[in-house]
Formats: structure tokens, sequence, C-alpha cells
């Protein structure tokens, strides 16, 4: 411990987690040296993860009903809780959102 800050190394607290970390062969021991590193893979989803999410009102909900007009739409969660871009004045995400192409031989 160092200037009053709890360090969670010195008593074991991160033990599960470096044991998971082995157990999930997230880490190498590099033979030449004893460093340990994490794996290719940790990294590039580290790299991933590391990203900040989009904004919340980036971020489109469906199966949600609209606070505002009680359809079912695709929303967007704001302060007043999930609205559909119809009552929030945006273009609605229909307009936007290319349908995936339909399988041959299937019927709507
Ligand atoms: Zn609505």
């Amino acid at each position: 411990m160092r200037d009053g800050v709890h360090d969670p190394h010195s008593n074991g607290q991160l033990d599960p987690l470096l044991r998971e970390l082995l157990d999930f062969g997230l880490v190498e021991l590099d033979p030449s040296d004893g460093s340990w590193h994490l794996s290719e893979s940790a990294r590039q989803r580290l790299s991933l993860l590391a990203v900040p999410p989009p904004p919340a009102e980036k971020i489109v909900y469906f199966g949600h009903r609209c606070t505002s007009c009680g359809q079912i739409r695709p929303t967007r969660f704001r302060a007043e809780g999930y609205v559909c871009d119809e009552c929030t004045g945006r273009a609605p995400v229909a307009d936007w959102v290319e349908p995936l192409p339909r399988a041959p031989g299937l019927t709507a």
C-alpha cells in the first residue's frame, strides 16, 4: 500500500482474475526473460474494448415500446425513456435501414 491507496496486488485480491487469465490462455510466459505478456488475441480484444461506446442517441433499440406514442418501433434511449424517431422528429430509422435480402424461394 502506498500513500494510503489500497493495492489489490498486495493481498491476493487479483489472484482469481490472474488465474482466469492463465486458464483462458490470455497470458503467455516469455521463456527468454521470464516476463508475462498478453496473448495476441487478448491484445486484439482489448483494442476493440478500449474504444469508447457510441453516444446513447446513436444506439437504436428494436422491440421496445415508445414511451410517447406507445407503438413498438425502433427507439432510442432518452431521459424520458425509449422514444421512437417519429416522436422526436428525427428521420425514422426505417427510412435509412436497408432490409436484408430475402433468400431465394421464400415468400413474404
Ligand atoms: Zn413514438
